[in-house]
């Protein structure tokens, strides 16, 4: 499971740097090693994938506290799990470190399979808030920032590669009346069973969000409109004949869909075609699909 991660050790003593990429590696994780801080911060500039720096303090030119004020002062860094490990024992020193908000403080010498647990505590707390971050608790599907993260991503993506993906917005239909009639603790339930129905019915390589209260959001990797409209009017013939929880709550939703490039490159431009498609299907009666096309924006 390490193998994908990916540690920056720094320090000035190259004996010491080949003790720990031997031991990093043998344990599983990628290393990339670093003799001084101003090459470390060009490593960090050109690689966005470093999962955990190990960092000495004393070194020549550039000290590891110069470094780490460095990181924090850029947002691309900032966040970057950090450790020190280092011969400056001293109580003062320690405390000096951790006020610069860094995860660890490891004195030399060292424990090899010390460093390698506490290294890999780090990482295992990092990725899982940063799981929390993306994630919507209700439903655990991609939470509003992620999923127009995501799909920002595979737009540039396709631009390149010449694909095309289409983009869904999804509201159920008369959801406050299904609260006001069964209640709130109800109503969540439809919203995670439309969740769970949405991840087993896509491809696993489909990106799927919740965007807002009873809205979702929904990215079809590789899709182009027509496939879209059937594989949506599919997930509506199953949602509609679900009957949910206790009080067999039965539902539908109204959808609309954008795609690119044919409607647009920027998230927004189509994240906007796709919400008044959903608009459309409100008002020609709810419980149906409708794709984005010039023009029709007059049954609004
Ligand atoms: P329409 O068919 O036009 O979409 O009507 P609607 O009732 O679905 O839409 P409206 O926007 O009027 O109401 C949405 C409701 O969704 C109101 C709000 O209380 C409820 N809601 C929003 N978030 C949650 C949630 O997390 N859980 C529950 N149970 N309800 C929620
Ligand atoms: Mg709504
Ligand atoms: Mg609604």
């Amino acid at each position: 499971m390490e193998g994908r991660y990916r540690i920056l050790v720094v320090d000035d003593d190259r004996g010491m740097l080949m003790l720990l990429r031997q031991k990093l590696r043998k344990a599983g994780f990628e290393v990339v090693i670093s003799h001084n801080s101003m090459d470390a911060l060009r490593i960090l500039s050109e690689e966005d994938n470093i999962d955990l720096i190990i960092c000495d303090i004393m070194m020549p030119e550039m000290d590891g506290y110069e470094f780490r004020r460095r990181l924090l002062d850029n947002p691309h860094s900032r966040d970057i799990p950090f450790i020190f490990l280092t011969a400056r024992a001293d109580p003062a020193d320690q405390v000096k470190g951790f006020r610069m908000r860094v995860d660890d403080y490891i004195t030399k010498p060292f424990q090899p399979d010390v460093l390698l647990a506490r290294a890999r505590s780090v990482i295992e707390r990092h990725e899982a808030y940063r799981e929390m971050m993306i994630t919507d608790s209700l439903t655990g599907l991609l939470n509003r920032k992620a999923i127009e993260e995501r799909i920002g991503i595979e737009l540039k993506r396709i631009q390149r590669y010449n694909e095309v993906c289409s983009i869904v917005f999804i509201d159920i239909d008369d959801f406050k009346h299904v609260n006001d009639t069964y209640g709130h603790e109800a109503g969540d339930g439809v919203l995670v069973e439309l969740a769970g129905l949405l991840r087993r019915e896509l491809r696993n390589t489909d990106y799927i969000g919740r965007y807002g209260g009873e809205e979702f959001l929904v990215c079809l990797v590789n899709t182009g409109k027509a496939v879209a409209v059937k594989v949506v009017e599919r997930l509506l013939s199953v949602f509609r004949e679900m009957a949910i929880g206790e009080d067999a709550i039965r539902c539908t939703f109204s959808a609309g869909i954008a795609s690119a490039p044919e409607d647009g490159m920027e998230f927004d431009v189509l994240c906007r075609k796709a919400d008044e498609a959903m608009y459309i299907s409100k008002k020609e009666g709810k419980n149906r699909v409708t794709p984005w096309q010039e023009g029709g924006e007059g049954h609004l």
